[in-house]
């Protein structure tokens, strides 16, 4: 998988080529997503997600899954507990 060179001017506002269409419609943005269930169940707030206004898909980069599974195997030090742990990206 390439890595996406991103223009940074603003947040939300970078458009880059998508890694499925190939369109230059690709934008990142950031999502909250939930991971696991019962006890292993994390929550990972501000993932920054790409998202294709093309083709519709959405998808994590390779460093962005990478990033979440060190979130995963090491969450008791990035969680805060709420009524589930929660983690931010980065
Ligand atoms: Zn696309």
């Amino acid at each position: 998988m390439k890595s996406l060179m991103w223009h940074k001017t603003e947040e939300n506002m970078i458009c880059d080529i998508c890694d499925i269409c190939g369109n230059n419609t690709a934008k990142k943005r950031k999502v909250t997503r939930n991971y696991g269930t019962g006890k292993e169940l994390i929550v990972i707030e501000d993932t920054p997600v790409i998202n294709s206004t093309h083709c519709g898909e959405s998808y994590f980069t390779a460093e962005t899954l990478h990033e979440i599974e060190r979130i995963k195997l090491h969450k008791d030090g990035f969680t805060t507990q709420k009524s589930v742990p929660v983690a931010s990206y980065a």
